[in-house]
């Protein structure tokens, strides 16, 4: 079995009927590349910058995170590397940032929110990020999103930095592409329009689930509720990748579903073509996807969005996997 998936890794991602795939991986340190690159990942789909912040007592000055990240564009050798933008709050709270008592921090200053609280936290990591991205091919990606305000607000930042960087004769790449993660049940729901400022969008199923059921996905209490397969989770997925296929941008998926064997074919079938996920689950993913043939399974696709009884779902996923 070992050796079956090691002579997958250098076999091109594409489906028994010919369909593209791309698969990427998802990293939290720059040391990570090199077990993305080994598994055969195609770039970063998703590098969780918030290591920097978590580490240290003190915030990361601008040339650190400028060395991180151009350590990933270059390691990466010209691969595309979505590097997403600090996303704190909920489970991950920094030492500086204790002492804010939310009542509720699923639903407080998480993600983009505490970026557009702390311009200047936000604007030093831009500037980061774009000197970085003469380095290699960066995207940037904003977490949390859930209203165009929040996009309208980067984009004056960004713009903002970028004439700055011009002034002091700084080269970037004037062309970056600025991405959403999809993971507020609102942004899904209205998607159509992120899309229309957006470059691209990645869905954020931890959350977007998290979000939709309504429960917390680190509380043992209730994880037995937490669904990726619940009716509607699949609606809102099949929702967000249709409206971005149909509009012609590009569309990925790094929450965990991406790297789950078990959920490959049926996230073709809902139209997806880009994964990232965690680098070892690369070659598994792989695997499934080389033996699928969507066309011959687009019928049970379609019934699993009309079903609502759980136990029928995973009996149609098993054919789908058969
Ligand atoms: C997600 O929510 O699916 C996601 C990829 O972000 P994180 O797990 O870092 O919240
Ligand atoms: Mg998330």
């Amino acid at each position: 079995k070992q050796r079956a998936l090691q002579d997958i890794r250098t076999r091109q991602p594409v489906t028994a009927d010919g369909v593209e795939v791309e698969l990427c991986a998802n990293i939290e340190l720059p040391e990570d590349c090199a077990l993305s690159l080994e598994n055969g990942a195609t770039g970063i789909g998703l590098f969780r910058s918030e290591f920097l912040f978590l580490r240290e007592d003190d915030l990361p000055t601008e040339e650190e995170q400028y060395q991180a990240y151009r350590a990933v564009a270059e390691a990466m050798r010209g691969q595309p590397v979505i590097i997403r933008t600090l996303d704190l709050g909920k489970d991950k709270i920094p030492k500086w940032q204790e002492e804010s008592e939310s009542p509720n921090p699923a639903l407080g200053l998480t993600g983009i929110r505490l970026c557009m609280a702390e311009p200047q936290l936000f604007r030093t990591q831009l500037r980061a990020l774009l000197r970085a991205s003469a380095h290699g091919k960066i995207k940037l990606l904003l977490p949390m999103l859930s209203n165009l305000g929040e996009v309208r607000q980067t984009m004056k930042h960004l713009n903002e930095v970028k004439a700055q960087l011009r002034e002091e004769g700084i080269v970037f790449d004037e062309a970056i592409e600025l991405g959403g993660m999809i993971e507020v049940p609102a942004a899904a729901l209205a998607v159509g329009h992120f899309l229309d400022h957006l470059d691209f969008i990645s869905i954020g199923t931890n959350d977007l689930i998290q979000y939709s059921l309504a429960v917390d996905r680190n509380d043992d209490a209730v994880s037995h509720l937490y669904d990726p397969l619940h009716p509607a989770v699949l609606h809102l997925l099949q929702h967000i990748i249709a409206t971005a296929n149909r509009k012609g941008k590009p569309v990925s998926m790094c929450g965990e579903m991406a790297g789950d064997p078990q959920l490959t074919r049926l996230l073709l079938g809902l139209g997806l073509r880009r994964f990232s996920m965690l680098p070892i689950q690369l070659l598994k993913v792989k695997q499934r996807l080389l033996g699928a043939d969507l066309a011959r399974q687009q019928a049970i696709i379609d019934r699993m969005l009309e079903v609502g009884d759980s136990d029928e779902l995973r009996a149609l996923l098993e054919q789908l996997n058969a």
